[in-house]
């Protein structure tokens, strides 16, 4: 088989899963889900004209001469509704908030006010139509959709949620994460240390790329390098929607993930990609049979066991595939522009992802690598804001050369992966 491109390789991961089925939510529980229904607003919103000011409530036709004394008919606070009309030479008294009463038009703010007597103020600027006073519906509309489906769920959407009285509403559900680690030398967190064994940082790294999606993840532990064990573990793993395997993917004597899988009936879509770190990553799907198929399909994912490896494949391939599970429009990690710090070198046929810290200066992003670029460091990764695209074609960048960097902190993501590879 061919070593796939990453965005070929990204294209069969992300045309075989499908988005999830949707479930009721809370308000409370729904930061970062994806609705699935549109929301409406239920009112106008202001549901009348509001003033925008502490102020006086005016007739601009009365301030087209400036200055002008006005007579102080009444005070409307914030929740009161207005019991008089305002007529010519008259004003009223306003808070923010406070709905406009008939007759005004503008609102002149205390500032531009003069107080001559309890009832009587002098305004010393002209003023125009509309001045100050927010309009009815200016936030939304009763009936207009003011949240569609597919909208990603943030402190504004929930405060607009509550805003419209949504207390519960359907969203995308999440997908079940099961998270396996092999190899006869790894030794689990709580086992004694043994100079002999490999610590499994695996299992945790990867638990924490799910958990930051908002995904828990259910732990399966080690499994040895063992065709019998291997295939009790998978079998449970495939019971989940997605499975995650790290190690043994390789095409080594022991590396029985692939034959093993297959042998429980997993299609597999590829397990070669033209990407440093990353390759083996092997990708398969376990169709389930029957109606509802592809929401019941199980999909796994071979991991490289080298720690870097394994992360660097979860945010390029199990993230995008994750994410659009969950509905979300915007796949992939949010790419930024940077200057390279120092030259880098490269050999090229494979697309390279190179830990970076970044830096601004005042021409912007500055990038540097976070030290050996081995995938066994898993140092360069925890030092890592980002990861730095190097296409497959190049040989490698100067300093001072314009570079991509996908951005892994935060939560901004986007819709295109914006790379050459
Ligand atoms: P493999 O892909 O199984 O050939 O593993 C490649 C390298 O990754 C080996 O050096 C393993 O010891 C290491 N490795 C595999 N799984 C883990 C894990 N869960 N945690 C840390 N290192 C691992
Ligand atoms: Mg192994």
């Amino acid at each position: 088989m061919e070593y796939l491109r990453v965005s070929e390789a990204q294209r069969i991961v992300l045309e075989s899963v499908a988005l999830l089925n949707a479930e009721l939510a809370g308000l409370e529980q729904s930061l970062g889900r994806v609705l699935a229904e549109d929301i409406r607003a239920n009112r106008d919103l202001p549901p009348y004209d509001v003033s925008a000011m502490d102020g006086y409530a005016v007739r601009s036709a009365d301030l087209v001469q400036v200055p002008v004394t006005l007579e102080v008919i009444e005070d409307i606070k914030a929740g009161d509704m207005p019991g008089k009309i305002v007529q010519p030479g008259q004003c009223a008294r306003i808070m923010t908030g406070a709905p406009v009463p008939q007759g005004a038009d503008a609102v002149m703010r205390v500032e531009d006010t003069q107080e001559i007597s309890a009832n009587l103020i002098q305004v010393i600027t002209t003023i125009k139509d509309g001045h100050d006073v927010r309009p009815q519906g200016e936030n939304m509309r009763n009936g207009d959709v003011v949240l569609s489906t597919g909208t990603e769920i943030t402190p504004g959407v929930i405060g607009i949620l509550a805003t419209v009285k949504i207390t519960q509403m359907q969203v995308y559900r999440r997908p079940r994460v099961a998270i396996l680690s092999t190899g006869n030398e790894l030794e689990a967190i709580n086992a004694p240390v043994d100079m002999n064994k490999i610590p499994d940082s695996n299992t945790y790294a990867l638990m924490a790329q799910v958990q930051a999606l908002g995904i828990t993840p259910a732990l399966l532990g080690i499994a040895r390098d063992d065709p019998l064990e291997l295939e009790h573990y998978l079998k449970l793993g495939l019971e989940y929607d997605v499975l995650l395997v790290s190690g043994g993917t390789s095409v080594g004597v022991h590396d029985y993930v692939r034959p093993t899988v297959e042998k429980l009936g997993v299609a597999m879509k590829f397990w070669r990609v033209a990407m440093k770190p990353g390759h083996p990553l092997a990708f398969g799907v376990l169709h389930a049979a029957g109606e509802e198929a592809r929401q019941s399909d199980a999909f796994v994912f071979g991991l490289p066991g080298n720690p870097v490896s394994s992360m660097v494949c979860f945010e390029e391939f199990v993230a995008p595939a994750l994410r659009r599970m969950m509905g979300h429009p915007r796949l992939f990690r949010r790419t930024v522009s940077a200057r390279l710090a120092h030259p880098l070198k490269m050999r090229p046929g494979r697309t390279e992802f190179v830990r970076v810290q970044l830096t601004q200066d005042d021409t912007g992003y500055v990038a540097s690598s976070t030290g050996t670029q081995s995938s066994g460091v898993l140092l360069s990764m925890a030092r890592a804001d980002g990861l730095l695209v190097m296409s497959a074609d190049s040989t490698g960048l100067a300093a001072g050369a314009q570079v991509t960097v996908q951005l892994m902190d935060g939560t901004a993501y986007q819709h295109e992966m914006n790379i050459r590879e």
